[in-house]
């Protein structure tokens, strides 16, 4: 792709001018295309000088998702070694989906810079405005169905080391796989298994991160919080998905080894809420005890009146006795 050519010279030469004849020359274009795909690039983000006599300097990369600025950060062996990234879908997971029936190869990555319709857990809402990272991975591990939904917890423990790394911030985990700041939503996670898995073998595992947009993006009655608000700047969102696709990676390689009970722990030190009384909701039925931990299958351990129960993810919900955003 042409622009990512003119990106690759320019960064090639940091603060330096590289002028329009030699960028014309190596990548046999003509002026005016250069003069083109440098003003996309600035509407993408880029901050590119253009004087007439020098030619074009790079000065500052673009903090929204490119696939040439993405790939130069990316440490991965399989994991977003493969890019799909639009403008607008309507959810990564469902392009993601299609793309793996169609023979998409194991680290394929969607990311979308706005998802018209992001979805969650059981057919819900998952609003996506611009800013936020929303990216979705297709994998094909070496793993048995029954420890495929492992998989969730360990995309919940990556992206919580990926924003230490970055940002040093300390983000907890709300059973079984919303990470929250102080209490508020920052991001979700989705993993679903595409066709039957003993053909297959395929996951898609989605994640929506409230990265570079305030709060006021989403709708009023959401308990959520953004990056942007926690931190007060915004993010390389770049970076972001390149940083949580190694940590991704780094737990996807553990897994396929069977490190089945360090998964565990690591998600129990990350874990929000362990210890406190907490409800369960299945259906009608409310369920009251101590949120004691997780068993191997990441089922949460509830202490009760009549002795420990543990419920699967996909059958209840978690509610706080004490912490009304739980
Ligand atoms: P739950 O947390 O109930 O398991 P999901 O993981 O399925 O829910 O996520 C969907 C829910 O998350 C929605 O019903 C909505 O309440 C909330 N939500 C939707 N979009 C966002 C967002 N961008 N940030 C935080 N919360 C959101």
């Amino acid at each position: 792709m042409v622009r990512h050519d003119i990106l690759q010279l320019l960064a090639a030469h940091p603060e330096e001018f590289v002028s329009g004849e030699r960028i014309s020359q190596q990548l046999n274009v003509t002026r005016a295309a250069i003069w083109k795909q440098i003003k996309a690039l600035k509407e993408e983000g880029f901050e590119i000088e253009g004087q007439t006599k020098n030619g074009y300097r790079l000065l500052k990369m673009s903090l929204s998702l490119n696939e040439w600025a993405l790939q130069q950060t990316l440490s991965t062996t399989s994991l977003g070694r493969t890019i799909y990234l639009e403008d607008e879908l309507s959810s990564t997971n469902i392009r993601a989906k299609e793309l793996a029936r169609r023979g998409g190869v194991h680290g394929l990555t969607v990311l979308a810079r706005y998802q018209s319709g992001g979805q969650g857990r059981l057919q819900r809402q998952w609003e996506s405005p611009r800013g936020g990272l929303w990216m979705s991975v297709v994998l094909r591990p070496d793993l048995s169905l029954a420890d495929a939904s492992k998989l969730t917890l360990a995309t919940s423990v990556a992206i919580v080391d990926a924003l230490k790394e970055l940002f040093q911030l300390r983000i907890g985990i709300k059973w079984p796989n919303d990470l929250v700041y102080n209490g508020q939503k920052l991001a979700g996670i989705l993993g679903e298994v595409v066709g039957e898995w003993n053909t297959v073998q395929t996951l898609i595992l989605g994640m929506g991160i409230n990265a570079n947009f305030p709060r006021g993006c989403l709708s009023e009655p959401l308990n959520a919080t953004t990056l942007y608000e926690i931190l007060g700047y915004k993010v390389d969102l770049n970076s972001l998905a390149a940083v949580i696709l190694k940590y991704l990676e780094k737990e996807l390689i553990s897994l396929e080894g069977r490190a089945f009970e360090r998964l565990r722990l690591s998600w129990l030190e990350r874990a929000d809420g362990l210890g406190e009384e907490v409800r369960i909701l299945r259906g009608e039925q409310v369920f009251q005890g101590i949120f004691k931990g997780i068993t191997i299958d990441g089922a949460l351990l509830l202490e009760t009146e009549d002795g420990e129960k543990s419920f699967s993810a996909g059958e209840v919900q978690l509610r706080s006795k004490i912490r009304k955003y739980f």
